[in-house]
């Protein structure tokens, strides 16, 4: 879909920018650039619509050699989001969401009501869209970012540090709804961040760049945290790197043991001996009792919980987090589904690796 062919970018006089970058982004995935500030990420995000032009070497996007496209055109078929959210503070939330399509000759009314969509689509209620982008929160902004390239429904979304000043809440709520929206709408995403932590998050594909302006790696986000390339990519990619590799492999059929619990009132019956887990009316768990203790008030709060098919790295830290030792497994409705180990969690590991 869009294919980097030995591109480089020198500005004028200084190093190479951007190094003989040969790269294929594919279509649908959300491909993110990811390295250490000014390695050139922004430079080869940029020459895709022609915010900046190669000094040597060729971008394809569908085929078509994007220099021989009239730069305007070429423009909106592509949506662009950055760290600022740069939208026009004396205009409407609404009205700047619908600016590209009014540049495209879309009725005012129209263009309107496809904004009031767009609102729905990146989760934000309709009054907001009278405000003005002062009167919005952070995230909010970037919401509306988001909307606005999106609203000329364009096949290729090229965001450039979108959530990086958010604060970290907000950040992550940010990055679940940019995957739901991508499961529904499948673009080609090219996303830029200086967090290795959003890149494996986000990406279908993590593109590691290096001083100079240097592809390190280009691989998908377990094989970055599994198989560093070399030091430089193992150094970047930080600490915790094998735990959170876990974070892509499946917890489905992990062998859980039942559950020993206690709804409310239901204490008397309870088995005298290990830990209780204690649950509310409908089986949801909300803490444990330690051996031998039997009184509701004398509860522990309870460790992580993992969601039956989420990864591995969630069930180890429920065992790890858990008082008792033991992760507690909860079903899609938030009941409790059996309990598990950190050692069983660890032999499944284990298997993973010879079998
Ligand atoms: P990143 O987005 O990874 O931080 P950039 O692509 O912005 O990196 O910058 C890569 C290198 O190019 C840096 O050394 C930066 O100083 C330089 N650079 C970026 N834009 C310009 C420009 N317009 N003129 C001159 N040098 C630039
Ligand atoms: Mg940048």
């Amino acid at each position: 879909m869009v294919c980097f062919r030995n591109v480089s970018k020198r500005y004028s006089g200084g190093q190479p920018a951007v190094e003989n970058l040969s790269l294929d982004i594919d279509r649908g995935a959300i491909t993110v650039f990811v390295g250490p500030s000014g390695c050139g990420k922004t430079t080869s995000l940029r020459m895709i619509n022609r915010m900046v032009e190669p000094t040597s070497g060729t971008i394809l996007v569908d085929g078509t050699d994007v220099a021989r496209r009239p730069a305007a055109a070429l423009r909106r078929t592509m949506g662009y989001v950055m760290q600022s959210s740069g939208l026009l503070p004396h205009r409407t939330v609404l009205d700047n969401i619908a600016t590209v399509p009014r540049l495209n000759g879309v009725p005012k009314a129209q263009a309107r009501r496809r904004a009031q969509e767009l609102l729905d689509v990146v989760g934000l209620a309709r009054e907001l869209g009278r405000r003005y982008p002062a009167q919005l929160s952070g995230g909010q902004q970037q919401r509306v970012g988001v909307a606005r390239a999106l609203a000329a429904d364009p096949p290729i979304l090229l965001m450039d540090e979108p959530f990086s000043a958010v604060d970290p809440v907000v950040r992550a709520e940010l990055q679940q709804e940019l995957l739901r929206l991508q499961r529904q709408l499948a673009k080609t995403i090219v996303f830029v961040t200086h967090d290795i932590d959003e890149a494996t998050v986000l990406g279908d594909k993590v593109a590691v760049f290096a001083t100079g302006g240097r592809l390190a790696q280009f691989a998908p986000p377990a094989e970055i945290l599994r198989a560093p390339v070399d030091n430089f990519v193992a150094a970047f990619v930080g600490r915790d790197r094998g735990f959170r590799a876990l974070g892509f492999d499946s917890a489905a059929g992990l062998e859980l043991e039942p559950a020993m619990t206690a709804g409310p009132g239901e204490l008397a019956g309870a088995g005298s001996q290990g830990w209780l887990l204690l649950t509310d009316g409908v089986g949801r768990p909300v803490g444990w009792l330690p051996p031998g203790v039997r009184d509701r008030d004398a509860m522990v709060a309870g460790g992580s919980l993992f969601v039956l098919g989420s990864s591995l790295r969630q069930a180890l830290d429920s065992a790890l987090s858990s008082p008792s030792g033991k992760g507690v497994a909860v079903d899609a409705s938030g009941r409790v589904a059996g309990l598990v180990a950190a050692d069983r969690v660890l032999r499944r590991i284990e298997a993973g690796r010879t079998g």
